[in-house]
């Protein structure tokens, strides 16, 4: 309760509401009330809750402190690879907040939807267009949630077909929620080895494609920052057994309109809507995976569809095949409302234009620090280049090291130790939305950071000095979490 006074800078301290509330303390004040008090029937009065009693200004100055904790990409770079952490413009979230979306409920009569719904039938056409994919589902709540609802497909699939298929290949270089989401379908998931490339090769595909294996997953471009670009073929081969192509398309940043996964042989993959398509996320707020299938797989997508009949917007829910639902109404509509502002705001040329500077400024990155840090797989990239801390280490520091320095040079780090195949990675995915001056810097504070260790590597075991926690026990952390602060 008595926590001691600390001098922390501008930086505040800040306790829970509940060990700050004082009994009494009130929020608002009121006039006397010259009518009878009437009862409700709420569920739990004032009293019965455990709630704290504090004054307004005590609430408001809460909540500000903890904002000013948070770092986001209003405030740096945010180079957190697989992640896609671009700045999203702000138009589009003013366009999320318009009354007429805002102040919609999904129980209002079709009539009363129209614009909503021509919204999203219109953002699948978009997707359509950029995936080469012939259906979309906007339901899916996230990328995983996408891949769930594929998964539920290919189930659904073979079952119709009477076929009974018990496993799904997945590449070393996958995402870790694919093996997730075929496991929570009841799929057993058989890993693939990447060739010393570091990506797939098609006999590998052969050697393990048989008639009780559902299809393959893979994450294009993959966890290397690498093109698979055998997809064709290994497409060829999987379709041969009947199997079915699953692309997780969350790093789509790097390829729109310059690849559709649908012309490649692709029958289902989900977007992430959240890290392409302009929606703020890593706080674990609202997100959209749109599912995407060719049309043999339409009937299995989720209900209701949003279908165009005579100019009028409407729902189709009577679908035998359809897996059914995957979220209450029709997904998050505030994300594709997003989306859909920033496709029509960035047009066809603009979002090839984001992806090529994406891809541009990884290889940037790539090239300006290969020659301190150890490139595994040295040739061009797409939207994020991996390092590994193989020529630190002998100097006695490692990728976490160098991520906690960063914090104090005003960087978040990047994605560390992921991928699995790459011991120490460091996974740095620039996006497109970085300025050259901002990229220089980067360079220069990883130059400096990879010296500071050579000489003094104590600086870097230390780290972070400069920040409002200083170096977590992780293990602590996870086992035994301190959710009151630090
Ligand atoms: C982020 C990501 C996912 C998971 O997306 P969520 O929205 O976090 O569920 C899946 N695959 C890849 C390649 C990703 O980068």
């Amino acid at each position: 309760m008595n926590e001691p006074l600390k001098p922390t800078g501008i930086v505040q301290e800040e306790l829970l509401l509940w060990e700050k509330g004082r009994k009494g303390k009130c929020g608002y004040s009121m006039p006397k009330r010259d009518i009878e008090s009437a009862s409700c029937d709420a569920a739990y009065t004032r009293n019965e809750l455990d709630l704290p009693d504090l004054s307004e200004v005590e609430v408001v100055r809460h909540y500000t402190r903890l904002s000013q904790w948070n770092f986001g990409l209003d405030t740096g770079m945010y180079p957190l690879g697989s992640c896609t952490m671009k700045y999203n413009p702000k138009t589009n979230d003013k366009q999320a907040s318009l009354p007429g979306f805002t102040q919609s409920h999904p129980l209002l009569p079709l009539e009363c939807s129209q614009g909503t719904l021509r919204m999203m039938y219109e953002l699948e056409q978009y997707l359509m267009e950029i995936t080469g994919m012939d259906a979309v589902s906007l339901q899916p709540a996230a990328g995983a949630h996408g891949e769930l609802a594929g998964m539920l497909i290919f189930y659904a699939y073979h079952k119709h077909k009477n076929s009974k298929r018990t496993k799904i290949l997945i590449p070393d270089t996958a995402h870790g929620t694919n093996p997730a989401s075929a496991a929570l379908c009841g799929f057993k998931s058989i890993p693939i080895r990447s060739g010393d490339d570091g990506v797939l090769h098609p006999q590998q595909v052969e050697e393990l494609m048989d008639d009780e294996t559902a299809g393959i997953m893979i994450t294009n471009p993959n966890t290397l920052g690498l093109f698979e670009e055998n997809i064709k073929e290994i497409a060829r081969i999987v379709h041969a057994k009947d199997g079915l192509v699953y692309a997780d398309g969350a790093n789509m940043n790097a390829i729109m309109g310059m690849v559709k996964p649908g012309k490649i042989g692709v029958d289902v993959m989900h977007l992430n809507l959240h890290k392409t398509f302009s929606t703020p996320h890593g706080g674990g707020g609202p997100g959209a995976g749109p599912v995407c299938v060719t049309t043999s797989l339409e009937p299995f997508l989720p209900v209701p569809r949003i279908i165009k009949k005579a100019n009028k917007y409407m729902l189709e829910n009577n679908l035998p095949l359809t897996i059914g639902k995957m979220h209450a109404f029709y997904g998050n509509v505030g994300v594709l409302i997003r989306a859909y502002s920033y496709i029509l705001t960035m047009g066809a040329e603009g979002l090839k234009k984001a992806s090529q500077l994406a891809v541009l400024n990884a290889n940037y990155i790539k090239e300006k620090l290969k020659d301190v840090f150890f490139l595994p797989y040295d040739k061009p990239c797409m939207h994020e280049c991996i390092f590994s801390d193989r020529n630190q280490k002998e100097h006695g520091f490692s990728t976490l090291d160098m991520a906690k320095r960063l914090i104090d040079y005003g960087f978040h780090p990047p994605t560390i130790y992921f991928p699995l195949i790459v011991s120490g990675a460091l996974m740095i995915e620039p996006t497109e939305t970085e300025s050259k001056e901002d990229i220089d810097r980067f360079i220069e504070v990883l130059r400096i950071i990879a010296n500071e260790g050579i000489t003094d590597s104590e600086i870097l075991h230390q780290a972070p000095q400069l920040s409002k926690c200083r170096r977590l026990d992780e293990v602590q952390a996870a086992r035994n979490p301190c959710l009151t602060g630090c």
